[in-house]
């Protein structure tokens, strides 16, 4: 059983990063989720536009920059820029939206 996963842009197919196939429920979608130090070389780029996680999910009470597909610019999920005590597992994790 593969423990890796090819992540695809969900708009122009560009492959954007080898993921662990670890799936968690953030909020009403289903995301894998990659240690930001490892995708530096991968086709993502952050915006800067903080918000907050989303209520009644695992990222609640944390703050998160979206991230987007570097070819298209389609949002493609967020990450974690900082976390609440008891949550410091889930600080620099970029989780990817799973469609
Ligand atoms: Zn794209």
């Amino acid at each position: 059983m593969s423990t890796q996963v090819n992540c695809h842009c969900v708009r122009c197919n560009h492959k954007l990063c080898t993921s662990a196939n670890s799936w968690m429920p953030v909020s009403n979608v289903h995301s894998t989720y990659e240690d930001s130090k490892k995708f530096i070389e991968y086709q993502i780029e952050t915006l800067w536009n903080i918000r907050e996680g989303l209520p009644d999910s695992q990222l609640e009470g944390c703050f998160v920059n979206p991230v987007r597909c570097r070819i298209c610019r389609a949002t493609i999920g967020v990450r974690c820029v900082d976390a609440p005590e008891g949550k410091a597992q889930f600080r620099y994790v970029t989780y990817f939206k799973y469609l």
